[in-house]
């Protein structure tokens, strides 16, 4: 009895094996039939491994490829590959990541903006805030303004400073397109077109026109030596402000280096960038808007 049983199971499962194969030996047969391209066009190889890609992955190989694909400068080349293939060795993880950075910047602060993607001249940001006297943070004038929302992240982030007794100094903030081109204007005339180039934006490219940059202290390299600026190198991603032009990557971001200067973009992108981007926001949100057009 035992005996009989076991072998109506053992028939049962052969059974189903043999059905098994042969349902996939006729869904591989359709799908080769489906894919009726000329052998000689497309590797086999390729459709085969684009067929087994989810959306995501479709999407990212091409918001890779679009991020190859913008000019950095040679010297610069071998850090991007690195970039890439890290990326590329953990695709699920960084899928992962950046849709929760992209789906998290619901303020929309990730614009990709740098000296080639302009944004107009009537963008004004609609929650700009004036910076008034407080007792977290000075500020060095009396017509500064930010989004809200980025004055109080401001606020949470000065007030730890402060707990360790340092000062986090407001000195430039929101700047309007027509006054982003007055200051561009009057550092032509101080240091020339070339000097000025390397450190004060073109009206529509200034990250000042978002309101969500601000200058810190002197707004001089020697700020970097001072205790304020140190902390704010060490603890600023953690409040979600991101250093925008460090040392060594003018030729990445078209500015020289600014310890002063902070954009806001989030705790989550803070992250993203520290993580994949060897901590580099240019790189960062270029990906993001690869990824973004990869849609
Ligand atoms: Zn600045």
């Amino acid at each position: 009895m035992r005996s009989k049983k076991i072998m109506y199971s053992l028939i049962s499962v052969v059974a189903g094996v043999v059905l098994a194969c042969s349902l996939t030996a006729c869904s591989r047969l359709k799908s080769a039939a489906d894919n009726s391209v000329p052998s000689s066009a497309v590797p086999v190889a390729s459709v085969s491994a684009a067929s087994r890609m989810s959306p995501d992955e479709v999407r990212l190989t091409a918001a890779t490829a679009a991020f190859k694909a913008i000019p950095h400068p040679v010297e610069y080349q071998a850090e991007v590959d690195a970039i890439c293939s890290k990326i590329a060795s953990s695709p699920a993880l960084f899928i992962s990541d950046i849709k929760a950075v992209d789906a998290a910047d619901t303020e929309g602060y990730l614009v990709y903006i740098d000296k080639t993607h302009f944004i107009g001249s009537d963008y004004e940001p609609a929650d700009l805030v004036p910076l008034v006297k407080n007792s977290a943070y000075p500020i060095n004038r009396n017509d500064l303004s930010l989004r809200a929302p980025v004055e109080e992240a401001l606020t949470v982030m000065a007030n730890a400073a402060k707990a360790e007794g340092l000062s986090l100094l407001v000195s430039s903030t929101y700047r309007s397109y027509s006054y982003q081109e007055q200051v561009f204007a009057k550092w032509v005339r101080i240091d020339g077109l070339e000097e000025a180039e390397r450190e004060s934006a073109r009206a529509g490219t200034s990250q000042h026109q978002l309101g969500t940059a601000i200058d810190f202290g002197s707004i001089e390299d020697d700020y970097a030596e001072t205790a304020p600026c140190r902390w704010l190198t060490k603890h600023a991603a953690e409040y979600g402000f991101s250093l925008s032009f460090p040392q060594g990557y003018e030729p990445i971001t078209g500015f020289r280096w600014e310890c002063w200067h902070f954009r806001y973009i989030g705790v989550p992108a803070c992250e993203l960038q520290k993580a994949w981007f060897n901590d580099i926001q240019q790189y960062m949100i270029e990906f993001v808007a690869c990824w973004r057009d990869a849609e």
